[in-house]
C-alpha cells in the first residue's frame, strides 16, 4: 500500500507545465500568464477631472466660503472624450465633466455642489460667472496623468493567475490578446458492460454512466478541456479502440475496471499500451488506482500521455479525482498552488475508521458561533453519489487514528466555499446611538454582559471623535510608538492589541475587517453616520426629538411612549433589548441546515 502523498508525488513527476498560447483576453480567465506585461501607455493618459464641476486655479479660491463666494468668469466647457479648447487664466473657470482632460492653467476642480451652479441653471445657464463656495487646494479632484499606471512599468508578472481585475487591467493597457499557458485536453473514458448513456432507457442489469459527467465537469471546473471518449466495454477490443481515440490528449482518465473483479480488464489493456502501475493507495474510498504512461500516436506532442485509472464507484472516482487528477491539471496549467483550500472544523458526528486508511468523510461545513462545524452527509457508501452532492467538504481522518468523536477538531478540504453555495455568512452588527446622558454606554455594558451570559462571542466598537491614547507611558510598545513607528502590535498568549496611526477615519466595514470575523455579534456605540442598523436610546427629560431619522432606526429604547411605527423597547429592560437584537440580527444572519446531530457513520 502507498500513501496518498507518495501516489501524488509520482503522478506529478509525470506531468509537465504545458506550452504558452496567445489568446483574446476574455478567453483567459483563470489561466496563468506566460509573459511579463509592461505598460506602453500611462493611465490615465492625461490629468483629468474626478468630478463634475469647475476647473480653476486653486489660488483664485482663497477665502471662498458659503457666505463669501469667489466669482470666476466661466470661459468654456469640456466634456469627457474631448479636449479643452481654452485655457484657465487668473479669475476664470471652465465647466468640466468627470473624466475630461484638465484645461491648461487649471490645477483644481471644485464640484458643482460647492458652487452656486443652481443659480446659473435657474437663470438659463448663461450667467457669465460662477460663485465658488469653498477654498480649493491644488490638485483637488484632479486625477494625475499616470496615477494608476506609469508608462514602462512591469504591471503583471509572468505566473499570475488572471482574474477579472487582471483582464480589466490588460484591457486598460490596450492589450486585446495575451500569452497564457494553454489548457490541458483531458480524455475521459468510462468502462463497464453495465453502463448505458444518459439518454438510453434503463434495461435489466444496466445503470446510467455518471462518472463521465462528474469527471468532465471536474475537468472544466479546474481549467482543463474535457474530451469524452464515451463508454468502453469490458473487452480488449472495445477498450483498445476507445483508448486509441484519447491518445492525442494531454492526459487520459478512465474510471472503473481497476479492482479485482473478473471482468476488470482495463489493466490488461493498459499494460499492452505502455507502462502502468497498479497501486493500492492508503485511502478510503478509492483504494485501487492505476497510473501509467500511454504511448502516443504518431505526431503526438510528446510521445507519451499520462493515464490515471480511477475506481468505478462514483464517490471513489470523484474523491480520487480531487486528490490526484486535480493537482495534475493545475500543474499542467502552470499553477503553483495545487492543494485544496483547507480549514479546521469541529466534527459533529462520530466517524469510525478502523482499517488504518486515510478516510475522506463527506461533510457539510457551516460556520456557527465563530467556528467551522462539519457534519457528515448521511450514509458514506462509495456508490452513494448524493452524499457528495450534499457535501461542501471532505473531512480528512488520518490513517493513524481509529476515527474521531463528535466534538473533535478535524482538517477539512473544502470542495467549495460558502459563497459558491449561496450561503454568504453575515456578521451581525448593531449600533446603539443616543443623545449624551441617554444611557447608551450603560446599555452597551448590560448588553455585552447579557450576550456573554447567552453564550455568544461579542465584540464592542467605540468611536472616539477626540482621538485616543490607550498605551501607557514607559511600556516598550509606548516607546516604539514614541520612536515614530506607524504601527505597534503587541501580542501575548491570550490578547492582541494593535495601535496604528491612520491617515483617515476608518469606516465601519474597514474596522470590522480588522476586528475579525470570529464573533457572533458586534455591538457598536455611536457610528451614527454609517449604514449599520441602529437602536436609539431615548429619554423624555432630554427632549422630544430623536437623534436619528425614523427610517434609520430598527428600534427605540425609550422611557416614554412615542407616537411612531418603529418598535419601542422599555428603557432599563436589557433582556427585552437583547431579545430584540438576538431575534432580528443574530438569528436572522444564520443559514444553518437542520440536520439531526450525533449520527454514527461508518
Ligand atoms: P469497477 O471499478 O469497474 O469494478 O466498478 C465499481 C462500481 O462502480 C460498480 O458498481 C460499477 O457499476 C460502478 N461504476 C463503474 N463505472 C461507473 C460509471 N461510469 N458510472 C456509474 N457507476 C459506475
Ligand atoms: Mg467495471
Amino acid at each position: 500500500m502507498i500513501s496518498v502523498e507518495e501516489a501524488l508525488k509520482k503522478i506529478l513527476s509525470y506531468v509537465e507545465v504545458l506550452e504558452p498560447e496567445r489568446k483574446p483576453i476574455l478567453d483567459c480567465l483563470g489561466q496563468v500568464l506566460a509573459e511579463d506585461v509592461y505598460s506602453t501607455i500611462a493611465i490615465p493618459p492625461l490629468d483629468n477631472s474626478a468630478m463634475d464641476g469647475y476647473a480653476l486655479r486653486a489660488e483664485d479660491t482663497r477665502g471662498a466660503g458659503e457666505s463669501s463666494p469667489r466669482y470666476l468668469a466661466v470661459v468654456g466647457e469640456v466634456a469627457a472624450g474631448s479636449m479643452p479648447t481654452k485655457e484657465v487664466r487668473p479669475g476664470t473657470a471652465i465647466r468640466i465633466m468627470t473624466g475630461a482632460p484638465l484645461p491648461e492653467g487649471a490645477n483644481a476642480v471644485v464640484q458643482f455642489e460647492n458652487t452656486d451652479e443652481v443659480n446659473r441653471k435657474s437663470s438659463g445657464g448663461d450667467l457669465p460667472q460662477i460663485g465658488i463656495l469653498c477654498q480649493a487646494k491644488k490638485g483637488l479632484n484632479v486625477r494625475g496623468r499616470g496615477e494608476d499606471i506609469a508608462r514602462g512599468n512591469l504591471i503583471l508578472k509572468k505566473g499570475k493567475v488572471l482574474r477579472p481585475q487582471e483582464i480589466g487591467v490588460l484591457a486598460s493597457l490596450g492589450r486585446s490578446t495575451v500569452l497564457v499557458i494553454r489548457r490541458p485536453i483531458v480524455a475521459i473514458l468510462a468502462t463497464g458492460d453495465e453502463l448505458i448513456g444518459v439518454d438510453q432507457p434503463l434495461a435489466p442489469g444496466k445503470i446510467h454512466d455518471s462518472n463521465n459527467y462528474t469527471i468532465a465537469a471536474e475537468v472544466s471546473r479546474y481549467g482543463g478541456i474535457p474530451k469524452i471518449l464515451g463508454i468502453g466495454r469490458d473487452s480488449v477490443q472495445s477498450l483498445t479502440e476507445k483508448i486509441d481515440e484519447g491518445l492525442d490528449a494531454d492526459m487520459l482518465i478512465t474510471s472503473g475496471g481497476v479492482s479485482k473483479g473478473d471482468y476488470d480488464i482495463v489493466k490488461d489493456v493498459l499494460a499492452e499500451h505502455g507502462e502502468v502501475g497498479f497501486w493500492t493507495v492508503c485511502m478510503k474510498p478509492g483504494k485501487p488506482l492505476a497510473f501509467g504512461v500511454m504511448k502516443k500516436v504518431e505526431g503526438g506532442r510528446k510521445g507519451k500521455v499520462p493515464h490515471l485509472g480511477l475506481p468505478g464507484n462514483p464517490v471513489s472516482s470523484m474523491i480520487t479525482f480531487e486528490q490526484f487528477a486535480r493537482p495534475a491539471i493545475l500543474k499542467m496549467l502552470g499553477k503553483k498552488i495545487l492543494a485544496k483550500p483547507a480549514i479546521r472544523a469541529i466534527i459533529e458526528d462520530d466517524v469510525v475508521d478502523t482499517d488504518g486508511r486515510r478516510l475522506f468523510a463527506r461533510v457539510s461545513v457551516t460556520r456557527r458561533g465563530g467556528q467551522y462545524r462539519a457534519s457528515v452527509t448521511g450514509p458514506q457508501g462509495s456508490g452513494i453519489l448524493t452524499s457528495m452532492a450534499r457535501a461542501n467538504g471532505l473531512a480528512v481522518i488520518p490513517e493513524s487514528s481509529k476515527g474521531v468523536k463528535a466534538g473533535d477538531m478535524v482538517d477539512v478540504q473544502m470542495l467549495d466555499w460558502e459563497e459558491e453555495q449561496g450561503e454568504v455568512k453575515t456578521l451581525p452588527i448593531v449600533s446603539i446611538v443616543g443623545k449624551s446622558q441617554s444611557g447608551k454606554t450603560v446599555l452597551m455594558e448590560q448588553l455585552i454582559a447579557e450576550f456573554k451570559k447567552r453564550g455568544y462571542k461579542v465584540a464592542a466598537l467605540k468611536h472616539s471623535h477626540g482621538g485616543m491614547e490607550i498605551d501607557r507611558p514607559g511600556k516598550d510598545s509606548w516607546r516604539f510608538a514614541q520612536a515614530g513607528s506607524d504601527a505597534v502590535c503587541v501580542s501575548s498568549p491570550d490578547k492582541l492589541a494593535l495601535i496604528k496611526n491612520l491617515n483617515h477615519d476608518l469606516n465601519i466595514e474597514e474596522i470590522m475587517s480588522i476586528v475579525g470575523s470570529e464573533f457572533d455579534l458586534i455591538i457598536a456605540e455611536g457610528f451614527r453616520k454609517s449604514k449599520i442598523p441602529k437602536i436609539e436610546v431615548h429619554r423624555k427629560e432630554l427632549g422630544d426629538d430623536l437623534l436619528c431619522s425614523p427610517e434609520e432606526l430598527s428600534a427605540i429604547v425609550t422611557d416614554e411612549s412615542l407616537d411612531t411605527a418603529i418598535p419601542q423597547l422599555p428603557w432599563g429592560d436589557t433582556v427585552a433589548v437583547a431579545d430584540f437584537i438576538e431575534k432580528n440580527f443574530v438569528l436572522k444572519a444564520r443559514t444553518v441546515p437542520s440536520t439531526p446531530r450525533g449520527k454514527k457513520v461508518k
